[in-house]
């Protein structure tokens, strides 16, 4: 198993091949099968003595890949789908074939040293100062989690390590629900909604007016807010310089997550729609979104990360050795230790091509989105829900109802046509296109609106 042999080279060159092959054509974008499905085709895989390398191949290239979606498809508009650049999919077999530790500098120092250049482009997009700095996680899950962790701790530092009853985050009902998750279910933080305006945007505004009608103990408990730059159903940007105001005004943390839309600030077209972003206590954006990158990878990064480093650090007589004053370990910024170095694909592919080339094709998703958005409003048969700030529409077919729209979205997908499934806004079911792919068209929109007539 551990050592190279001629049986291994043959293996290591069809695996080559697929991914040489997969790298130049366009997929399909292929469809699920149920469980029994590809029991029947793929069998029992796992057996004592093995399928040796031809079989294994065999069954993964004929049976399993195709009952996943191609999610870099061009006509993949649902969620937030992923178009990793060719040079950063290519590192990423790199990547996989070496053995990079990225959780500290002992171990991983290029890596750490490449990934920081990464990160160090972001945070002047983003406007932070030269201190700032974090670390690739998972994706915006962990991210999120991590900055709300370095929050909580920074607030009880504060506080002279005294604890309230209950702890508390203001956010609104378009926050990702990875927040909620990560504020409810892991952390046992309280979360306080306040009701975003007619596009769902959070207002310095309405978190003034909600919070005058707290008593003086809930306001205290409050030691965050967090703000959306891109929303996931609607592609809005919140009032950044307005929350951040009110951040100031009550000494709260302001977390910005920008899994999916801080992109945008690489695009000069939209800028200016993040004002007061350069505020933030903590950033995160997803390059396997917008930026190109392949899964998983979202950057994570702290105004003062030194208070992420209070947060996270992990202390054990085993870990002493790398635990080196001075030295930048990632592990320190999240709460994960082992690390897979996964920043080094968006790294390499910002090497390559520069970040004009970032701008001009984050630009370009953003004009076939205004060309999607006039589609819809010149048509009869939909209609746009919400003023669009981004690259996500969000639409109605005038009469449908749920089976409507889901029977549409199984057809399409079965057709290897496209995949855009059904939304809901405002208790009512609706759809919407997710443009991140430089390869999506116009023609591609305005084809797929055919089919709902
Ligand atoms: C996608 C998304 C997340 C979650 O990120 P994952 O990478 O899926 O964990 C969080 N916030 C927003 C705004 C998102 O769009």
């Amino acid at each position: 198993m551990h050592t190279f042999t001629e049986s291994s080279l043959a293996m290591a060159r069809s695996l080559a091949e697929l991914c040489l092959e997969r790298l130049a054509l366009q997929a399909p974008l292929d469809h699920p099968r149920t469980p029994e499905q590809l029991h029947a085709a793929a069998g029992q895989t796992i057996t004592a003595d093995g399928l040796g390398s031809e079989a294994a191949v065999q069954i993964w290239d004929q049976v399993l890949a195709p009952a996943c979606l191609s999610v870099d498809h061009p006509r993949y508009l649902s969620f937030i789908p992923g178009a990793p650049s060719k040079a950063a999919a290519a590192f990423d077999m790199l990547v996989g074939a070496m053995s990079v530790y990225a959780g500290s500098w002992l171990e991983g120092a290029g890596a750490v040293y490449a990934e920081n250049q990464a990160l160090r482009w972001i945070a002047d997009l983003v406007g932070l100062p030269a201190t700032a700095g974090g670390v690739f996680v998972q994706g915006g899950t962990i991210g999120n989690l991590s900055a709300l962790v370095a929050a909580r701790a920074a607030a009880l530092h504060a506080r002279g390590g005294v604890r309230p009853a209950r702890w508390t985050v203001v956010l609104t009902d378009e926050t990702h629900s990875s927040v909620k998750h990560a504020l409810e279910t892991v952390m046992d933080v309280d979360v306080l909604l306040v009701a975003g305006d007619e596009r769902g945007r959070l207002t310095g505004e309405a978190i003034r007016q909600r919070l005058a009608g707290l008593s003086a103990l809930e306001r205290d408990q409050i030691f965050a807010v967090v703000a959306t730059a891109g929303t996931t159903n609607l592609g809005v940007i919140d009032d950044l310089a307005g929350i951040a105001a009110v951040a100031q005004e009550n000494g709260w943390w302001l977390h910005v997550d920008g899994a999916y839309g801080g992109a945008g600030l690489a695009a000069p077209s939209v800028r200016e729609l993040y004002a007061g972003i350069e505020q933030a206590d903590s950033f995160i954006v997803d390059p396997h979104k917008w930026l190109f990158a392949p899964f998983d990878c979202c950057a994570l990064l702290y105004r003062d990360p030194r208070l992420g480093r209070a947060a996270h650090t992990q202390k054990a007589g085993y870990l002493d050795p790398v635990t080196v004053e001075g030295e930048w370990n990632p592990s320190d910024f999240s709460i994960q230790l082992t690390r897979r170095a996964r920043g080094l694909p968006f790294w390499f592919s910002l090497a390559v091509h520069g970040t004009a080339a970032y701008t001009e094709a984050i630009e370009r998703t953003l004009a076939v989105a205004r060309e999607g958005r006039a589609l819809i409003e010149k048509a009869d048969h939909v209609r746009l829900l919400v003023e669009p700030d981004l690259s996500v529409l969000i639409f109605e077919r005038v009469d449908w109802d749920e089976d409507d729209y889901n029977a549409w979205t199984a057809r399409l997908l079965e057709d290897g046509f496209a995949f855009v499934t059904a939304s809901r806004h405002r208790g009512k079911p609706c759809t919407r296109f997710a443009i991140v792919n430089p390869l999506t068209t116009g023609q591609d929109l305005a084809e797929i609106l055919d089919t709902m007539r």
